[in-house]
């Protein structure tokens, strides 16, 4: 019984059309569907009917998807949430395109999380039989898939108890104050065996600081920077390196001012590591670990 992955975000923008550009023409996202102001996009090497929704009218996050195991688990993370005491409501296939039966959570942050089961599965550009390592004719950063979104919340410590006690999330890393007071900043917590799979700081609730794709390695971020440069793309920060989960990364915005990331490289991680703590005093070294210097937008804008 388990969390898998994330699995979709979607998000609200401004403009659908810039927003295309964005993520299908420099991102490389495939459009699999739209209608009723939203597109629907996919990466090439994921699975599932969807991995992003866009929806027309604001900015910032409407809600995350994140897929468990099996429809069991639905019902055992929905009593554990409503025992938490976070409002929950079943969603029914239909609900969302492609999606099946579902729980959707409102978070103590005021973030909404849906976990489903099932999704329409149509398959990755190269398949399962002899796949080439990747398609030939990507488009843009060609981005392979999505990997972490990093969210903001007035309690910390009350977020990563909820995802530890509820969904069986464990911290990969930590960021607190100092050792005398511990007081709880952010966390990075994973599911699978990645660094994250959802990551949260300080800050107003109901926000997102921003959401990632996984890219191969340094290179692809390099090349990924070229490409926003021709594109004429926002960038916040980067590239550089991370020194919590020692991704590898950019940072940049679509163009309604929603916060992307291209992340490469951060561990392997297991249930059976211990965490790990960073304190304020080394905050910028954490965040950015060549630079050690946190920039204000970095901190400040957030949709
Ligand atoms: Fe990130």
């Amino acid at each position: 019984m388990a969390v898998m992955r994330l699995g979709y975000v979607h998000a609200r923008v401004t403009d659908l059309d810039a927003s295309r550009s964005h993520y299908a023409q420099t991102l490389g996202m495939r459009v699999v569907h739209e209608g009723d102001g939203r597109l629907y996009l996919k990466s090439w090497d994921e699975w599932d009917h969807h991995s992003v929704v866009l929806e027309e009218g604001g900015v910032g996050l409407v809600k995350l998807g994140y897929k468990v195991d099996s429809p069991a688990d639905l019902d055992v993370f929905e009593r554990r949430a409503e025992r938490f005491g976070c409002t929950t409501k079943r969603m029914s296939r239909g609900d969302n395109l492609a999606v099946g039966d579902g729980v959707r959570i409102v978070l103590p942050s005021e973030h909404v999380v849906e976990l489903y089961h099932e999704i329409e599965f149509t398959g990755t550009e190269t398949g399962t039989l002899n796949p080439a390592p990747f398609p030939r004719h990507l488009v843009g950063v060609g981005v392979p898939r999505i990997d972490h979104a990093l969210i903001t919340a007035e309690e910390p410590a009350l977020l990563e108890r909820f995802f530890a006690e509820c969904l069986d999330f464990r911290p990969a890393e930590r960021l607190i104050t100092d050792h005398s007071k511990e007081e709880l900043i952010g966390s990075w917590m994973f599911c699978g065996n990645s660094p994250h799979d959802i990551a949260f700081i300080k800050g107003p609730n109901s926000k997102l600081h921003h959401f990632a794709y996984q890219l191969e390695d340094w290179n692809a971020i390099r090349h990924a920077g070229d490409l926003f440069a021709m594109d004429d793309v926002s960038v916040d920060i980067g590239p550089t390196r991370h020194g919590i989960t020692r991704g590898q990364t950019i940072y940049f915005f679509d163009p309604s001012g929603n916060r992307n990331e291209v992340f490469s490289g951060g561990y392997t991680t297991f249930p059976d590591f211990p965490t790990i703590t960073w304190t304020a005093d080394q905050l910028a070294t954490g965040i950015f670990y060549i630079g050690r210097e946190v920039n204000e937008r970095f901190t400040s804008v957030l949709t």
